[in-house]
Parts: C-alpha cells; sequence; structure tokens
C-alpha cells in the first residue's frame, strides 16, 4: 500500500520536499499531501521590492498548483492548528490528515525579544500581505504629510541590520525619494534609520563588504544607529537603550526569527527560540516518522554555529528530507544533510548588491546585484516555474 506523506507549509523547503519526493517515487510507493495556507508559494526573499512599491504581489506570488500541475502531488489549502504525534495525524481548521511520514517546514515566525510595545506597534516583513501592509503605510504617511506637517511621518525606522533589514533598507533608499517626488514632500525631509544592537551591521558578511554597503548606504541618506538596542516602541515613538528617542510613524522590525509555535507544543524537542531540534538526516529529535526542515529548525554546521535561516539552506533541507523519507520506504542507506554553501549576496537597492560567491570570490555593486537576480532564476527553474513567473 502506498504509504501517505503529508508535508507541512509549501515555502522553500517544504515546496522543493514535494517535487523532489514526486521525482523520486511512484504513485503506487506514495501518496503525497502538500498543506499550505495560502493557495500561492511566496518569493519571500523578494519582499522588500513590493514592500516599497518597486514591484508587485503578482512577481512574489507563484500559484501552487500551477507549479504542481499534473504531479502526483495533492495540494490542500489550509491552516494546521496542530500535530498530534502519537495518533499521527494534524489537524487544519477545515479537516484532520493522518499521516504515515510527516514533514513539518512552516518557516518561522518573528522574535521581539520582550521589548515592551514591539510586537503591537511595528511591521514585520514575512509574507506578502506584511509588504502590502507596509507599502499602503508608506503611501499613506507621504499622501497625508501635506494636511498636518508632522515629521514623524516622514521618519522611516527599520530595525535589525541583517539580511531583511539591509535589503529592506537598500530598497526604501532608493525608492523613498521616488515616492516623495510621486506625494510632492520635499526629499530632505524624509530620514531612513537603520538600528541595530550588535556592533555592525550583516553579521556574518566579510568586513571590507560591509564597509562598502554601509558606505553605499549613507551616501543615499541612510543614518546607521549601531551597538543600540530597541528598549521599547510606544505609537509614535522609538525608544533606544541610549536614552534617545525616534519620533516616527514607521517602525519596521526584522531583527529576529523563532520557531511556529505548533512545533513545540506537538511536543517536539525545541531550543530556547523554538526551532525544532533535528538529527542528522533532518528528522526530529526522537521521532523516526517526522522530518523538521527551513526556518522550522535548528542545525549546528561543523563550525560549531547554527547555520542561518536562509532560503539556500531551507530548499536544501527539502531535497535532503525527500531522499530520507525515500530511503526510508526502501530500507535503504540515509543521506546525512551536508549544504553545499554557494555564498551570500544582499541587495542594497535597484541597483547594487554586496556578497561572496562560492565563499570565496566577494563581489559588489552591479555584478553582485546580477548575481542575486541570477540566483532567483535558479530557484524558479529548480521548482518548474520559470516560465509561469
Ligand atoms: C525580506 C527577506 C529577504 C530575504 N532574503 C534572503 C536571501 O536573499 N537569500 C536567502 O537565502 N534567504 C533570504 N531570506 C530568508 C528566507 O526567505 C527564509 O530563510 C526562507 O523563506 C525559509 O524557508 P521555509 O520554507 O523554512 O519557510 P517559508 O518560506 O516562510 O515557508 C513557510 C510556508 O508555510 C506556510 N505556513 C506557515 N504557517 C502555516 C500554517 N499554520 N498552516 C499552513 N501553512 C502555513 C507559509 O504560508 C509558507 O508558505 C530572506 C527573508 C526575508 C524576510
Amino acid at each position: 500500500m502506498a504509504k501517505k506523506v503529508v508535508i507541512l507549509g509549501a515555502g522553500y523547503a517544504g515546496l522543493v520536499c514535494a517535487l523532489e519526493l514526486n521525482k523520486l517515487t511512484t504513485a503506487q510507493e506514495v501518496e503525497i499531501i502538500l498543506v499550505n495556507k495560502h493557495e500561492y508559494h511566496q518569493l519571500v526573499t523578494q519582499l522588500h521590492e513590493p514592500a516599497v512599491g518597486a514591484k508587485e504581489e503578482k512577481d512574489v506570488t507563484l500559484s501552487i498548483n500551477s507549479i504542481l500541475g499534473a504531479k502526483k502531488v495533492k495540494f490542500v489549502k489550509d491552516v494546521v492548528v496542530s500535530i498530534d504525534n502519537e495518533a499521527k495525524e494534524v489537524k487544519l481548521e477545515n479537516s484532520k490528515l493522518s499521516y504515515d511520514y510527516l514533514v513539518v517546514a512552516l518557516g518561522s515566525e518573528t522574535e521581539y525579544f520582550g521589548i515592551p510595545g514591539l510586537k503591537e506597534y511595528s511591521f514585520t516583513l514575512k509574507s506578502v500581505n506584511q509588504a502590502n501592509r507596509i507599502r499602503e503605510h508608506i503611501e499613506n504617511c507621504l499622501k497625508t504629510y501635506s494636511q498636518d506637517k508632522k515629521d514623524s511621518k516622514l521618519t522611516f525606522v527599520v530595525g535589525g541590520a541583517g539580511f531583511t533589514g539591509i535589503e529592506l533598507v537598500g530598497e526604501l533608499a532608493d525608492m523613498l525619494p521616488v515616492l516623495a517626488q510621486k506625494h510632492n514632500v520635499p526629499k530632505d525631509k524624509i530620514k531612513l534609520i537603520n538600528v541595530e544592537a550588535a556592533p555592525m551591521i550583516l553579521p556574518g558578511f566579510d568586513e571590507e563588504l560591509v564597509s562598502v554597503a554601509k558606505k553605499s548606504l549613507e551616501a543615499r541618506g541612510v543614518q546607521f544607529i549601531i551597538g543600540t538596542p530597541v528598549v521599547q516602541v510606544e505609537p509614535g515613538i522609538v525608544h533606544l537603550k541610549s536614552g534617545d528617542t525616534i519620533p516616527t510613524e514607521t517602525m519596521i522590525w526584522t531583527g529576529g526569527v523563532r520557531g511556529v509555535p505548533v512545533v513545540a507544543e506537538a511536543g517536539f524537542e525545541t531550543e530556547p527560540r523554538g526551532r525544532a531540534k533535528v538529527d542528522e538526516y533532518m528528522r526530529a529529535v526522537g521521532h523516526e516518522d517526522v522530518w523538521i526542515i527551513g526556518d522550522s529548525c535548528f542545525v549546528l554546521a561543523p563550525n560549531g554555529r547554527p547555520y542561518p535561516p536562509t532560503a539556500q539552506i531551507s530548499t536544501q533541507m527539502g531535497e535532503n528530507a525527500a531522499v530520507n523519507i525515500y530511503s526510508t520506504m526502501k530500507h535503504m542507506k540515509k543521506e546525512k544533510f551536508d549544504p553545499v554553501l554557494l555564498g551570500a549576496v544582499a541587495s542594497l537597492g535597484r541597483k547594487e548588491a554586496i556578497g561572496s560567491i562560492g565563499n570565496k570570490m566577494k563581489a559588489k555593486g552591479w555584478l553582485a546585484y546580477r548575481v542575486k537576480d541570477a540566483s532567483k532564476y535558479r530557484y524558479l527553474a529548480k521548482i518548474g516555474a520559470l516560465l509561469k513567473s
């Protein structure tokens, strides 16, 4: 009888896992069910573009049904509520699903570090809907400025200077002047501030490249406040540990991720930030029939530091889980998770990027931007969506 594999989440990890498992197996061997709360797959790595109006929603979403086409993966649009790993059952908002093998690939949530008011009074950038909300809010601030001349409407604060924060700051640096012109707002009144608790921006990137990124953004008017944690957010005001305050209507928080609650609630072992601990084959610790992949899990690299939560790592986890589910079904030797790190490139707006390619070559400027673009197209080709995007 065919084994039933239920995959929760059709992001980078879950979608790739479903497509790989589809390739490896026949319909007699396996029934694959992919669950996602939206009918579309989101290109999360591009979300900073619709957040400032540089791209539209349709540019960063792909219909899951059209990606799956005639493949033997059944798509269920529903929201995962809980997992009962003893009964081998997943509760969805509208139904229940039993499974032989389960893959949890539900991504992550925002970490607010208990900072008072941060959750209530900040925007986040983890979904297309959130990107749309940010874009509408920014437009609204600029559109209504002429009515009350409140300077806080023209001050935009991004909390966090990791990958997401810097890519967003870069995009804002390029687009805010364009939007200011559109709404007849004096460009020199606009303030774009990036606040970071750590002593430097873009942790993990080469120091020389970080300095290039900082100079490029500063030249476009970005003000960095580094080594200074946000300690409280109130409506219209951000408080910093230094005692300074920033009057602003726009605080966008990109400062951290934590695991989705459903994982810990199901009893899977997690690290302090709620991400699942997994073994070398990407299975939840102590569970030979459950794989937890992508941003929902926590894996230490050989250097003793955790792999960063990236699409690059998530897709490779998806592939690895598919291979190991197949190996388990066939009683074959499983494959240890050993990702190929292709480097990392962070965009700095519409024309520039910085990054390392293959962990050796450094790239900056327009060339690095093209490398970043190429990685998007490589991914689209992988999921068979190049012509559909
Ligand atoms: C603005 C931004 C820029 C980034 N840039 C890069 C980059 O350049 N390179 C890079 O490698 N990484 C980048 N990242 C990180 C990367 O996007 C994530 O690491 C990646 O999305 C994680 O993949 P995932 O499959 O684990 O989760 P996701 O891609 O978040 O997918 C999770 C899926 O689960 C679904 N889901 C969640 N909860 C439920 C539920 N309860 N029920 C049903 N479905 C649910 C979601 O709708 C989603 O489809 C960036 C992230 C952001 C936010």
